[in-house]
């Protein structure tokens, strides 16, 4: 609760991609994993810009391989509620109209974020939960995996740790977010997590909440956040960061600023990405570990 804040910003210039895989605390040995993990998923999203996607393509992309690398805590891999099951969280936004799409306590889907993205789309609803989000996916054609193909061995012995209260303190590190922008000057932002580990069945994060966990802005900037939940909604985090950037904060001094208001103001520990309208990124976070990874025209770099 005492760490300081940790900051760092950049320029990733015309277009790029900036990934997280989670504020928490992840065990030295497991680090590098990690930081892999989240240049895999920056490529990616890197890959699609390249070919000509959007920003808005380009975070689905990285969300996505970050859902199917069962190391994060999404998509599958992603961690057990108090019941023993998965409940995926997950959204995104594009900055040009404010565009979003959202689905939380959604059970069953390998990708929470490509069903966000189709609410994105679709355009008439922002967010889906439960059976609604479940039956909005079945209609646009994607097929459930079930509740026991997300589950892992890690994750089972996770909820028995915080069941037993034996598991980490704080966070383990593992919800995942993107934040992009394109040559266009598209800014988008997603992130996905199975939210907190024995969680009460029906609770949601701040993940799949816009302003809260996910933000972007084109004449501001775009925010994915990952940490203390609870702490991130009463703040509305992703949308604070991207007010301080609209107001010609750079990226990571935004971030930092935020991150240390959740904690002096409501005692909450976090990190976050972020991209400003300018293409410089930054992050930040209260927590000892966030691992990350920039995927830009001329090179790359990540971290934890
Ligand atoms: N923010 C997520 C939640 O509270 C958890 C995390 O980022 O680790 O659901």
């Amino acid at each position: 609760m005492n760490d300081p804040v940790f900051s760092q910003g950049s320029v990733l210039g015309r277009f790029g991609v900036v990934v997280h895989g989670g504020a928490g605390n992840v065990r030295p040995e497991r680090r590098a994993l990690h930081i892999e993990g989240c240049r895999r998923a920056a490529r990616a999203g890197l890959a699609v810009l390249r070919d000509g996607g959007s920003a808005t393509d380009a975070v689905e992309h990285a969300v996505r391989a970050l859902e199917d690398d069962p190391i994060f805590n999404a998509g599958t891999g992603a961690c057990l509620t108090a019941d023993g099951i998965v409940e995926h969280d997950a959204s995104i936004m594009e900055g040009h109209d404010l565009r979003a799409g959202a689905v939380c306590s959604l059970r069953g889907f390998a990708n929470p974020v490509l069903i966000a993205r189709a609410a994105l789309d679709d355009g008439r609803h922002v967010l889906y939960a439960a059976e609604g989000a479940a039956r909005f996916a079945a209609e646009r054609g994607f097929v459930p995996v079930g509740d026991a193909a997300l589950v892992t061995e890690a994750a089972r012995e996770a909820l028995a740790a915080a069941r037993e209260g034996t598991g980490p303190t704080g966070w383990a590190g593992g919800t995942v977010g993107a934040v992009a922008r394109d040559a266009s000057g598209l800014l988008a932002a997603a992130t996905s997590t199975g939210g907190t580990v024995n969680k009460r069945a029906g609770r949601v994060g701040d993940s799949p909440l816009i302003g809260a966990g996910t933000y972007a802005d084109d004449e501001a900037g775009a925010v994915s956040t990952t940490g203390h939940g609870e702490g991130m909604i009463r703040l509305c985090v992703a949308r604070s960061a991207v007010e301080a950037m609209r107001a010609r904060v750079s990226a990571d001094e935004a971030l930092r600023r935020t991150i240390e208001h959740l904690r002096e103001r409501v005692g909450s520990v976090g990190g976050a990405i972020a991209i400003d309208r300018n293409g410089r990124y930054g992050f930040a976070r209260s927590t000892a570990t966030m691992s990350w990874a920039a995927a830009w025209e001329e090179g790359e770099d990540a971290g934890i």
